[in-house]
């Protein structure tokens, strides 16, 4: 069983070890179990660290000659109560005895430390103010979030939350250990005893704040959390998730909200806080563009739909208008196709489109549906197109599909144009 050092103290950054076993994982790495070890593993929401670790003599604990290795991950084997430094690249033969010296990556166990302990403040703050307790932890690469046992989080509530746990922060209250049993801890009201019966509890207490079992890295006193932001709040199954950072991460997503912010104000050239304001009249601008555009697009449609049903005589009884606009997409297409089957009972519009995604539509008057064999624009559509490597389909009255290039459309148009005119001079 490992005997771990970051119990007794989170700021022990480098240590000495023997090596105890050497295992083969699963996935192919190997592992090392030491004595004694600084290294934490994964485990009660918080990460694992990472660091280096480097072969010494047994004599006088001197560094031989082999490269140091990276220590990439640590894991918990809760069934023999070690903790296992994994490495990715742990090639070479060990003889035991072997002695290790064991060098904790410094930045990332104080980011976690400020993490941590910063949880049970927060958590705290949200029991004490909203009666609320913490359900679940987790640490990520960039936040952090708690699982609380309650329905319903105002925004406003969270800023109470917040500033309570700041508070706490600013106190610079010590964070103490404590040894008791499961019995003992009941007692004195301890939050979040573990299920699985330990003969010892280690106690993590926020003087006069928190006590509650755990066995992560914690700092000293609450002022070195720095600071604790909440980020977001969202409703999920068992309660409300609010994701939160501290201490170097706050102060990272506050520099990042105030470059993003600052970046956005330049482009309204107006200060930061007005960028919801500066942004809304834009969003609001391009709406009433979008249907000004729809309108207008409307409107040349109809014109457009209008000159070519004056310039096309009716050939037995029906007008075929077949049409290319190499300039325009499917929604102008769409709706000139739709102008000319409306305008006059007797069409049928034969339409492609070069810009975007090259299209067809074909739509078909009511009144000439009798012409050309029963004119089905869904089913020519259909034929077409597939012929070509295109898709599409519709009703007998109106269809539209895509073909692989614009250049296949004024060909294609031409011999269902040509089709439709047979098929209707046949029927006279
Ligand atoms: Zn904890």
């Amino acid at each position: 069983m490992t005997e771990r050092l970051y119990y007794q103290n989170s700021f022990l950054y480098n240590f000495s070890a023997s090596v105890e076993d050497v295992l083969s994982l699963a996935d192919g790495r190997r592992a090392l179990v030491f004595d004694r070890t600084a290294f934490y593993p994964a485990s009660g929401g918080q990460q694992f660290d990472t660091g280096w670790i480097e072969f010494v003599s047994a004599e006088n604990e001197e560094a031989m000659e082999f490269p140091k290795l990276r220590v990439s991950e640590v894991l918990e084997d809760e069934a023999e109560g070690n903790v296992l430094q994994v490495f990715d690249n742990l090639t070479c033969a060990l003889v035991l005895p072997v002695r290790v010296r064991g060098f904790i990556d410094v930045e990332r166990r104080q980011d976690h430390m400020q993490q941590h302990s910063g949880q049970h403040v927060l958590s705290a703050a949200f029991l004490k103010l909203f009666d609320a307790p913490t359900l679940s932890f987790h640490m990520g690469d960039e936040t952090c979030t708690i699982d609380l046992d309650i329905a319903k989080l105002s925004a406003a509530q969270c800023e109470q939350a917040e500033r309570h746990a700041n508070q706490i922060v600013w106190d610079d209250r010590q964070v103490l250990k404590h040894q008791a049993t499961p019995e003992q801890a009941r007692k004195i009201g301890v939050r979040k005893i573990p299920d699985a019966a330990h003969e010892t509890l280690r106690l993590i207490e926020v003087r006069g704040v928190d006590l509650c079992a755990c066995g992560g890295t914690h700092v000293l006193t609450t002022g070195q959390i720095g600071n604790i932001q909440l980020r977001k709040v969202e409703k999920v199954k068992q309660g409300m998730r609010v994701e939160f950072v501290c201490g170097v991460r706050a102060l990272r997503f506050a520099r990042k909200d105030f470059q993003t912010l600052t970046e956005a104000a330049a482009l309204y050239s107006s200060h930061i806080w007005d960028v919801p304001t500066q942004s809304q009249k834009l969003i609001d601008a391009s709406k009433n563009a979008q249907k000004q555009q729809q309108k207008l697009l409307e409107e040349i449609a109809e014109l457009t739909a209008q000159q070519a049903l004056a310039r096309t005589p009716a050939e037995c009884g029906c007008k075929i208008i077949s049409e290319f606009f190499a300039e325009r997409d499917l929604a102008f297409i769409k709706l000139y196709a739709q102008k000319l089957v409306a305008t006059e009972d007797n069409v049928i519009a034969l339409v492609g489109a070069g810009q975007g995604s090259p299209s067809l539509v074909f739509a078909c008057s009511t009144g000439a549906q009798a012409f050309a064999n029963g004119f089905d624009a869904g089913a020519q559509l259909k034929k077409i197109v597939g012929e070509v490597g295109g898709r599409g389909g519709g009703t007998p009255l109106l269809a539209q599909g895509g073909v692989p290039s614009a250049d296949l459309i004024p060909a294609l148009l031409a011999r269902v144009a040509q089709a439709a005119r047979a098929g209707g001079s046949r029927d006279d």
